[in-house]
C-alpha cells in the first residue's frame, strides 16, 4: 500500500469491533446486516481519508464512527418521493404530481395493489378478458361515446390514435394548434414519432373550413384538432368550428380526431368555473375520436382516454404500441372508482379533491390565511412581514389558461428593499426545507402561500412544522 499519510497511521476500530457495539446492533435491527456493515466502512474510510488530509483533524471516537454511519443509513432510507403542501396556486400542478385522489380511488388501487384481482380474466366464461372492461362502459355513459380505451397518458393517446389510423399518411392541423405542452411533448415532434406527415393548415391566427376542405386529400390519414390548452389567441382569429369540420370530414371519408387534453366529464359552469369543452360536447360535435388527460380535471390517476366510434377503437386495441402504452391495474382500480364518482355530480364537489380545492369558497381560503400567517409571524422571527393578501389561482395542467380563480394567500415579505431577491431566495429555500417542503411562488417583492390547496384537515400539521422554519438559513448545513 502507498504511504500517503502526512503523519504516522492511526489506529481506528476495526468493522468487526464496531459491529459488535449495542448501537450498531440496534441499527443492524433497523436497517439489516448488509447495510450497516457498508455503512460502518464507509465511514471509517471517510474519516481515515480526513485524518490523512489534516493533521489537525480529531481522531474519531466510537461513538463518532457510528453516528456517521447511522448518518449515512438514514439518509440512504429517506425516500426521494415525499410528498409535500402544494401552496403554489396551482391547482392541478404537473411537477406536484397533478391531481390528488379521492379516498375511493385510493382504497381501490390498495386492493387490487394487495391481492390478484380479474384485471384480464372473465369471471363469467373464465377465459381471458380486457382490461379497459372495467372502465368503457362507464366512460362510454359519461361521455356518449359508443366505446373506449385507456392508456399511460395523453401523449401516448395522441401517438397511439395517430399510429393507428394515419401512419405514413397526412395530417392537416391548424397551424394555430400546433402546441408543445410543458417540455417534451410537442404536437409536431408526435406525430413524427407517430409515423405521420404533418399538413399544416390556415395561417397561426385564422384557420377556415376552406382550409381544411383544400387539404384534405387521399393522402390524408386524420385531421386533427387540438385544445389550445396552455395559451389563447387573442385579436382578429378564425378557426373551423368542430361541428362543421365534423361534417366536412365525414363527407370526405377521414376520421376527425380531437385532443381535448385536460377533458372534463362535467360542466365547470355548473360551480361557477371557467368553461372548459367537455367530452361528450366534443362527441356530440361529431368528433369520431377524443383524447384527454386522466388527472387533470378529471381527477384521476395518470391516464390517457380515447372515447369514440366503435370501429376505431378496435382498431387502436390492435396496434402492438397499445400494448406498450397500456395502464396497471392500479391506475385501472382508480379510474373506475373516479368515474363511478362522476356519474353523480351533485356530490362531485365535496368527493373530489380536485373539484373540491378549484370551488373552495374564498372566505374559506380566507380563514385558513389567516391562522396560517397568526403562526407564521413568529416562525419567521422579524426577518420578513407576514400578512393576508387577495390573489388568483389557476387550474393548471393547461386548463383555461387565460382566466383565474379568485384565492386568498399569506403573503411573506423581505424587510429590507436591497438585495430582496436573495431574501426571496432564502425564503423559499426555508419553506421548502421543513419536514414536509411547502412550495409557494414569489411574486413581485412577496412569497406567496397561495391557501386554496391547503384543506382545513391538514392546517394543524402544516402549523405545528413552522417552529422549525429556518429563514436565515442559519441551521443549514
Ligand atoms: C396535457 C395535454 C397533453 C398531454 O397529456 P398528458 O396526460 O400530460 O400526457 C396533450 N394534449 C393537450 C392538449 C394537453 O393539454
Amino acid at each position: 500500500m502507498a504511504r500517503t499519510s502526512a503523519r504516522p497511521t492511526i489506529a481506528l476500530p476495526s468493522v468487526d469491533l464496531l459491529l459488535r457495539e449495542q448501537a450498531c446492533v440496534t441499527l443492524i435491527g433497523r436497517f439489516g446486516r448488509a447495510p450497516v456493515v457498508e455503512a460502518v466502512r464507509d465511514a471509517l474510510a471517510a474519516r481515515r481519508a480526513a485524518l490523512r488530509g489534516s493533521a489537525a483533524e480529531r481522531t474519531p471516537t466510537v461513538h463518532d464512527l457510528i453516528q456517521d454511519a447511522a448518518g449515512r443509513l438514514a439518509e440512504q432510507a429517506a425516500p426521494s418521493l415525499r410528498r409535500v403542501f402544494n401552496l403554489t396556486g396551482t391547482v392541478l400542478h404537473t411537477n406536484l404530481g397533478r391531481a390528488l385522489l379521492p379516498r375511493e380511488a385510493i382504497d381501490a388501487m390498495a386492493l387490487v395493489a394487495a391481492d390478484a384481482s380479474n384485471l384480464e380474466y372473465d369471471l363469467e366464461t373464465g377465459r381471458r378478458g380486457d382490461r379497459d372492461a372495467h372502465l368503457e362502459r362507464a366512460l362510454c355513459r359519461l361521455t356518449g361515446a359508443e366505446a373506449a380505451t385507456v392508456v399511460n397518458n395523453n401523449a401516448a393517446a395522441v401517438l397511439l390514435v395517430l399510429n393507428t389510423l394515419a401512419a405514413r399518411k397526412e395530417v392537416p392541423t391548424s397551424r394555430g394548434e400546433l402546441i408543445e405542452i410543458g417540455g417534451e411533448f410537442r404536437l409536431p415532434d408526435i406525430m413524427a414519432r407517430a409515423g405521420c406527415r404533418l399538413r399544416e393548415v390556415g395561417t397561426t391566427n385564422r384557420t377556415h373550413l376552406a382550409d381544411f376542405a383544400a387539404a384534405i386529400g387521399p393522402r390524408t390519414g386524420l385531421v386533427m384538432k387540438v385544445h389550445t390548452s396552455n395559451y389563447v389567441i387573442q385579436g382578429f382569429t378564425a378557426s373551423a368550428p368542430e361541428g362543421e369540420l365534423a361534417r366536412l370530414c365525414r363527407e370526405r371519408n377521414v376520421p376527425f380526431v380531437v385532443d381535448l387534453g385536460s377533458g372534463t366529464l362535467v360542466d365547470l359552469r355548473a360551480f361557477g368555473l371557467p368553461y372548459e369543452p367537455t367530452a361528450r360536447e366534443t362527441i356530440a360535435h361529431g368528433a369520431d375520436l377524443v383524447t384527454f388527460s386522466g388527472d387533470k380535471l378529471l381527477g384521476g390517476p395518470q391516464a390517457g382516454i380515447i372515447v369514440g366510434r366503435g370501429d376505431l377503437v378496435a382498431l387502436i386495441k390492435r396496434n402492438p404500441l397499445k400494448r406498450a402504452l397500456r395502464v396497471d391495474k392500479m391506475r385501472v382500480a382508480a379510474l373506475a372508482a373516479v368515474l363511478a364518482l362522476a356519474a353523480d355530480p351533485d356530490r362531485l364537489r365535496e368527493r373530489l379533491p380536485t373539484l373540491r380545492a378549484l370551488t373552495r369558497p374564498q372566505g374559506e381560503i380566507r380563514r385558513t390565511a389567516e391562522r396560517v400567517s397568526a403562526a407564521l409571524a413568529p416562525a419567521l422571527r422579524g426577518m420578513a412581514a407576514v400578512g393576508v393578501v387577495e390573489c388568483e389561482s389557476e387550474i393548471g395542467s393547461g386548463a383555461a389558461p387565460s382566466q383565474h380563480v379568485a384565492s386568498v394567500a399569506v403573503a411573506v415579505t423581505p424587510l429590507a428593499a436591497k438585495a430582496r431577491g436573495g431574501a426571496l431566495k432564502r425564503i423559499a429555500a426555508a419553506f421548502r426545507a421543513l419536514p414536509v417542503p411547502v412550495i409557494g411562488r414569489v411574486q413581485q417583492d412577496a412569497y406567496l402561500l397561495d391557501c386554496r390547496c391547503l384543506e382545513d384537515a391538514a392546517v394543524e400539521s402544516f402549523i405545528a412544522q413552522l417552529g422549525s422554519l429556518d429563514p436565515a438559513g442559519t441551521r443549514s448545513r
